[in-house]
């Protein structure tokens, strides 16, 4: 007879909110986590970049102050304070979550596990962790220590991710970190690389940024962001320019050296040149976390990318073996890694769950802010729509003047017949937000007429979402009508 109903190795924003909804549901559970609960967003991701980000707009806002008739002079950064700050953070939600277990009666075991069969896993002492300075955060082999051998009728593995290398010569140089070994870093950097313009790399450059260290940012693709709609990611090009970062788009860096105390680091493309600098950030995506886990003895097969395949019901190929979260390479998100914890949840207590990943909204945390949710003007296009598209500047926004934050636009795809909103996209103030409305009209299939008759309350930022519409309604109220013929 199996210890428990339901082991879950890894407590990030999957297997904790799996692990709560399992137990709700009535099920025997444990969690194995080897490091603290909370997983990559809370503890090296999510919520400690955007604290630090907060950080970054107070400052950036004092600095500012003049422009809002506020007096306030040697305005400085006190890099220190800015990361107890974070650190503060990161606790208190940490230690929630090791209450929020508690509290469903979910035993938390401590440890590395690895499968000694599909359902069994011996969990050993971790590893030394975390190791800064670029290294990896968790030491990947755990101690030779074994604690326990757990049982269980299900398994959920939810062990997340990890910075991806880059394999290029110069890569282990000291000096050279990725956005784990960014949290390690004690003083502002009087000149930083990014090597990366997504999200992760650009987030990292506007906090470095607003900090005053000097930027560059290098990205392979011909715009930062290339995920997000391409007027997106020039946008945030063009800001990034007007705040003082260097932007290399359409760029590879080749490699990296240490000449004297400065960091090289060698750019092909366009021109072949080398950049100097003090510290280099590399944020070029994520490898999944499947070495040390032995799921080869659990017969758990993994994609070409080591990603492990998952239905809708976040089944495996192998019976009462689930996997949510980034270990699943679907979208490397916490929200999403939550909505496959709460679906796997759900099947294994023996509900009809699937999850469906039709609107995903994200939302990228440098200043100007990003989010979007649906699909870009390219994607509905490439996929047979014929489009209207509607934009809308946060220029022409009351409250965004008050509030002195007035860059950007909210760009919405709609379909040319019906008008069914398609894609949201939005740069500028708390655009991460703003998104929510475009989530719903997706998911409540709403038209841009409905969003226009819509009252939103004024003056909000929110208001921008029914100026869009209006605009693609082609009956705009706040910008110049379109020109008669
Ligand atoms: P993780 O959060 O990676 O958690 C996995 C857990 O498993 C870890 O705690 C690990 O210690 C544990 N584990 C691994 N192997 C074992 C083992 N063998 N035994 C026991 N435990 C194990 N997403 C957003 O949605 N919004 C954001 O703003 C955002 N910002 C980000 C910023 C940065 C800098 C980074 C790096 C990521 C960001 N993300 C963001 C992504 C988000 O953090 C991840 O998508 C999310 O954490 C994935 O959750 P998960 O539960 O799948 O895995």
């Amino acid at each position: 007879m199996p210890e428990f109903d339901l082991v879950i190795v890894g407590g990030g924003p999957g297997g904790y909110v799996a692990a709560i909804r399992a137990a709700q549901r009535g099920l025997h559970v444990a969690l194995v986590e080897k490091e603290r609960p909370g997983g990559v967003c809370l503890n090296w991701g999510c919520i400690p970049t955007k604290a630090m980000l907060r950080s970054a707009e107070v400052f950036e806002t004092v600095k500012a102050a003049a422009a809002f008739g506020i007096d306030a002079d040697n305005v400085r950064v006190d890099f220190a304070a800015v990361r107890q700050r974070k650190d503060g953070i990161v606790k208190e939600l940490t230690d929630g979550v090791t209450g929020l277990l508690k509290a469903n009666g979910v035993t938390v075991i401590e440890g590395h596990a690895r499968f000694t069969g599909p359902t069994t896993v011996e969990v050993f002492e971790p590893g030394p962790s975390p190791v800064f300075a670029g290294g990896p955060r968790y030491a990947a082999t755990p101690s030779a220590t074994a604690i326990r051998t757990v049982t269980a009728t299900d398994v959920v593995v939810a062990t997340g991710s990890t910075p991806a290398l880059l394999p290029i010569p110069g890569a282990d140089l000291p000096g050279v970190i990725t956005s784990d070994g960014a949290f390690g870093v004690t003083e502002v950097p009087a000149r930083i690389v990014v090597v990366g313009g997504s999200a992760v790399g650009a987030e990292w450059a506007s906090l470095f940024a607003a900090f005053g260290a000097a930027v560059t940012i290098v990205e392979m693709q011909d715009r930062l962001v290339p995920a997000e709609d391409k007027e997106i990611g020039g946008a945030l090009g063009r800001s990034f320019t007007g705040r003082g970062i260097t932007v290399l788009t359409g760029t590879t860096v080749t490699s990296i050296a240490q000449t004297g105390d400065a960091l090289v680091v060698d750019v092909g493309g366009a021109a072949t040149r080398g950049i100097e600098a003090d510290l280099v950030l590399i944020g070029v995506g994520r490898r999944p976390n499947t070495a040390d886990l032995d799921l080869d003895v659990a017969g758990i097969d993994t994609d070409a990318r080591g990603f492990i395949p998952v239905d809708d019901h976040m089944r495996t190929a192998v019976e009462h073996v689930y996997a949510i979260g980034d270990v699943t390479g679907t979208a490397l998100l916490a929200h999403v890694a939550s909505h496959q914890g709460l679906t796997a949840a759900d099947v294994i207590a023996g509900h009809d769950a699937r999850i469906d990943y039709d609107v995903i909204p994200a939302a990228t945390f440098t200043h100007p802010e990003i989010a979007s949710v649906g699909l870009t003007e390219d994607a509905a296009r490439a996929a047979g729509h014929e489009v209207v598209t509607a934009k809308f500047p946060f220029a022409a926004l009351g409250r965004a003047k008050t509030l002195g934050d007035s860059e950007g636009f909210c760009k919405i795809v709609a379909g040319a017949r019906h008008h069914e909103v398609l894609g949201m996209h939005i740069i500028g103030p708390s655009a991460g937000d703003l998104i929510t409305e475009g989530a719903l009209a997706i998911t409540l299939e709403a038209t841009l007429d409905e969003l226009a008759e819509t009252i939103h309350a004024h003056p909000t930022l929110g208001e921008i979402g029914m100026e869009a519409a209006l605009t693609g309604l082609g009956l705009p109220v706040h910008t110049a009508p379109p020109r008669k013929r």
